[in-house]
């Protein structure tokens, strides 16, 4: 069955959505984009946190001087319109992307055109989550908020996670931690980043340079109001990775994933830890809709009611 984008303002076949060699956004990295994961379970999706991420992306947009085609709450309907449309009953993630189309030469922000997309894809575990992965400290540094601004998600910014990542798969890792330029932590390649300490959690604050991941506000609640665990957000010395109990990374993609060593030193005891345990648990349970007090943050669709309703 085919498989359908929303691309500038239709819904078409996804083989047909495609961009010219001289696109401003391929060009120069000018776009802003999210990751929304949809958990497929019998005969329905639960879509996490749809609305959140399309706030997010409403204030990337904002930082580069670009406008989104729709309100939030139309993109979230258009969304939810096209993965009913496509043929997937699996779990898939939603890519929906603002970027600068015009097909013109010249590196800036001004006078260039504004695009939009969404295309859907099948997307399984992206990190062993099930097993825990080890990371490393990256050699490169996180982009500064005056460089490239890492709170908003642009396409350009993510050389520096792609280089990253790359550079720790290249020496037997599983994902980097970049450290911000003074030395501090800040994230995970596609990740945010935690430690457990005497019970309690611990997290970069905003401007550590992170992205505000929406699974990192997920936990901070779901660790406050099921476990009782607060969350410190402060700066965090690399030498605290070698002496905590318990680190995961946290994510749309990378969902929770328990890190057991970092710079090839056992984290804890070198297991996955309780607290990361329970969150992992906790948060898959929400994420899919299956626990009732979250499902304000879930959007549920049976594909099999739309297609009814559409004969
Ligand atoms: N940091 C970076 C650099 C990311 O790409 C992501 C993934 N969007 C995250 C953190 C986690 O954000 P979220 O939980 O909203 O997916």
């Amino acid at each position: 069955m085919e498989s359908y984008a929303y691309f500038e303002g239709h819904f078409v076949p996804h083989a047909q959505a495609k961009v010219g060699i001289m696109t401003h956004a391929l060009n120069y990295g000018t776009a802003c984009f999210e990751g929304i994961r949809a958990y497929w379970s019998q005969d329905h999706f639960s879509i996490f946190r749809i609305k959140d991420h399309y706030l997010r992306l409403s204030n990337s947009v904002r930082i580069l001087k670009m406008s989104l085609p729709h309100d939030v709450d139309e993109l979230c309907r258009l969304t939810v319109e096209l993965l009913a449309m496509n043929p997937y009953r699996e779990d898939v993630y939603i890519r929906p992307m603002a970027y600068k189309c015009s097909e013109v030469l010249g590196v800036r922000l001004h006078n260039v055109n504004d695009g939009f997309f969404i295309f859907i894809t099948p997307f399984g575990a992206y990190l062993d989550t099930e097993k825990g992965i080890a990371c490393c400290t990256s050699s490169w540094k996180r982009i500064d908020d005056d460089m490239i601004p890492a709170r908003a998600k642009i396409t350009g910014a993510y050389i520096n996670s792609a280089l990253a990542k790359t550079e720790a798969v290249d020496n037997g890792f599983d994902e980097a931690i970049l450290l911000t330029r003074d030395g501090h932590v800040s994230e995970g390649s596609g990740e945010n980043f935690f430690l457990v300490i005497d019970g309690h959690l611990v997290t970069p604050p905003v401007y550590d340079n992170i992205l505000v991941g929406i699974t990192r506000q997920s936990i901070i609640e779901i660790a406050s109001r099921e476990l009782g665990i607060e969350t410190e957000e402060r700066t965090i010395d690399r030498t605290e990775l070698y002496i905590a109990d318990e680190c995961f990374l946290t994510g749309t993609a990378g969902e929770v994933a328990p890190v057991l060593s970092i710079d090839h030193r056992p984290v804890g005891s070198g297991a996955i830890g309780p607290v990361s345990a329970k969150l992992q648990k906790l948060y898959m349970q929400i994420a899919r809709g299956e626990r009732d007090a979250y499902n304000h943050w879930c959007t549920f669709l049976k594909p099999s009611l739309v297609e009814i309703a559409r004969k």
